[in-house]
């Protein structure tokens, strides 16, 4: 209300910024915001700030997508109101601090698209169970520095001696992750521990578990934040999914477990199989039971599957196991209050409301219709007559969340339908875009 707005404000002032700069995920998970002067901000965004739909209709090159209410519907307003809850100071930026806002239409309605509302209204659901789901995000992603002689321009930071849990300056030769972790701590992001992954120039910092909303604005912060912090030292960091033919992809890890509303820990049951209780089984049934349509959301790009096969510690079957990395829900070894699982399937690309939401949403059927999970991987987790295969592509996965009603009621029947039409645009446009590929194996051959 106006008046949280203006003891706000004020307090932006005592606190030396002059801009607070409003932001908020769009339907991919690119920020989309305005600064806005600290002395501005309770006449400004009174009764939030107007943006229009385009921001869930463009492509990162820029292409309009047909989404409903979009470009036919002379893109109407969208208003985001700043949840003052999440009012930080941007450390590397002095004067400046950041706010996430909630979406809604201009009849004041929560917006269906936006992600943060997808996840609120999942998260309701478990309200209504009386649970409360915690979340614990780990990302990967690359530093990469500019090279001219590099393909696309780009060569991989500490390239020459990186590799898996190296320390020290042999993966980090100029301390860019350890700054990074710092900062991203001053930032209030609840980081852990930051260290060197499987491939050269290749990173993971793993954020604290909470309660889902908080872990997705943390996660969703913590993309922009790395890349901000990389592109202020001169260098790229990137959540693609696969940029390297020759090196693994990144992955986006989601530990995932339930509190009761006392907060009880509901996944832990030292009588249950495997220490596990039934509705810890029931979410890892319900998770692989729809994991063809979750890969749609939590392995969104075209890219995102080339990440899957065998040997990469991605996963490439639908299948579980106990502290087993090759499988796509790997459940890790501490119990009582760390009961959880690790969902190993989305990748760094995808938008961490989103993926989140999807994890929930299939968690939240499986423990809604009491499935039961089919028997668990032993061993090596690539025996494709063990189990079924993820979907070998986007086209596959999004027809499967197409076809996944109750995944896309969870989610937002009116959400669902506007990702699927964005992510058959994005299909449609690489169908027809010759790639070098194509010309090194036609050209010369045929
Ligand atoms: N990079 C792997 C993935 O794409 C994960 C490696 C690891 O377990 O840290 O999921
Ligand atoms: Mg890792
Ligand atoms: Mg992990």
């Amino acid at each position: 209300d106006e008046n949280a707005l203006r003891v706000a404000a004020e307090q932006l002032g005592a606190d030396g910024i002059d801009v607070v700069r409003l932001g908020y995920s769009d339907l991919i998970g690119t920020e989309r915001g305005r600064d806005v002067l600290a002395d501005r901000f309770d006449r400004t965004v009174g009764d939030g700030v107007a943006f229009c739909r385009s921001v869930y209709a463009t492509s990162p090159m820029g292409d309009v997508v047909d989404i409903a209410g979009g470009l036919s519907a002379g893109l109407p307003d969208i208003v985001a109101v700043p949840d003052l809850s999440t009012v930080r100071a941007v450390p590397w930026e002095p004067g400046v601090a950041h706010v996430i806002a909630d979406v809604y239409n201009p009849d004041g309605t929560p917006s269906e698209e936006s992600p943060r509302q997808v996840l609120r209204r999942v998260v309701d659901r478990f309200t209504e169970l009386g649970m409360r789901p915690i979340v614990g995000p780990e990302l990967e992603f690359y530093v990469l520095e500019p090279d001219e002689s590099a393909p696309n321009g780009w060569r991989r930071y500490g390239e020459a001696t990186g590799n898996v849990y190296v320390a020290g300056l042999k993966g980090d030769p100029e301390n860019t992750l350890l700054a990074s972790l710092r900062e991203l701590a001053a930032y209030g992001l609840d980081v852990v521990a930051a260290n060197h992954e499987f491939s050269s120039g290749q990173f993971e910092i793993n954020l604290w578990h909470s309660e889902a909303l908080d872990a997705a604005d943390r996660a969703f912060r913590f993309k922009h934040a790395v890349q901000e912090l990389s592109r202020r030292r001169g260098k790229m960091a990137t959540f693609m999914a696969k940029p390297f033919n020759d090196e693994g992809g990144s992955g986006f890890h989601v530990h995932f477990s339930t509190l009761d509303a006392d907060g009880k820990p509901l996944f832990d049951d030292p009588q249950g199989t495997d220490g596990l209780s039934d509705i810890a089984r029931s979410a890892i049934a319900g998770v692989l039971a729809h994991a063809p349509a979750l890969a749609a959301i939590s392995n969104p790009t075209i890219n995102s599957y080339k990440r899957f096969g065998p040997d990469t510690l991605a996963p490439w079957l639908v299948d579980w196991g106990l502290d087993n990395r090759s499988a796509m829900v790997r459940i890790p070894p501490e119990r009582g209050r760390a009961s959880r699982l690790e969902l190993r399937l989305g990748d760094a690309s995808a938008n961490p409301y989103l993926a989140i939401a999807g994890l929930l949403a299939a968690a939240y059927l499986g423990i809604r219709d009491g499935l039961t999970p089919p028997h668990k991987l032993e061993g090596y987790g690539y025996d494709p007559t063990k189990a079924d295969r993820l979907p070998a592509d986007l086209g596959t996965a999004i027809d499967a969340l197409e076809e996944d009603k109750d995944l896309a009621d969870l989610l937002g029947p009116s959400f669902v339908e506007t990702f699927v039409a964005y992510k058959r645009n994005e299909l449609e446009r690489f169908g027809q875009f010759v790639t070098d590929w194509e010309f090194r194996e036609y050209a010369y051959h045929l």
